[in-house]
């Protein structure tokens, strides 16, 4: 690039608004179908299996609890967020939701269970 070229170009980004933000300081929302972390309803959950069977990480197991119910544990280290398990249910019990925000300083903490009990719906 020439020199005068260069010294235009760096007039125009001293007043453009930068394309950073100060995160986390500053909040910000993924776009519409961003496959962060996963949500699990296990209301419509029929235990079928089928997102087990389709997830190519093994990061999702589906247990029987009781009569009709079953709860989703899910490895939020093993997960590389493909969604396979949301377009895998027919029931429509995964979400992929918009959640990035997953850092963890103990791995264990990436191994949520997801059932009907407040305490356990992370
Ligand atoms: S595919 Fe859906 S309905 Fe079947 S076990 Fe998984 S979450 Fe439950
Ligand atoms: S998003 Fe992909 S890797 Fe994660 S649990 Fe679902 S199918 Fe498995």
């Amino acid at each position: 690039m020439k020199p005068g070229r260069m010294i235009i170009e760096v007039m125009r980004s001293f007043f453009k608004k930068p394309v950073t933000i100060k995160y986390p300081a500053v909040a910000f929302e993924m776009p519409d179908k961003f496959r962060g972390k996963l949500k699990f309803y296990p209301e419509k959950c029929i235990g079928c299996k089928m997102c087990m069977r389709d997830c190519p990480t093994g990061a999702i197991t589906i247990n029987k609890i009781g009569d009709k119910q079953f709860e989703a544990e899910i490895d939020l280290g093993k997960c590389i967020y493909c969604a396979q398990c949301v377009d895998s249910c027919l029931k429509k019990a995964l979400e992929a939701t918009k959640d990035v925000e997953l850092a963890q300083l103990d791995s264990r903490k990436l191994k949520v269970v997801f059932n009907a009990s407040p305490k356990n719906t992370p």
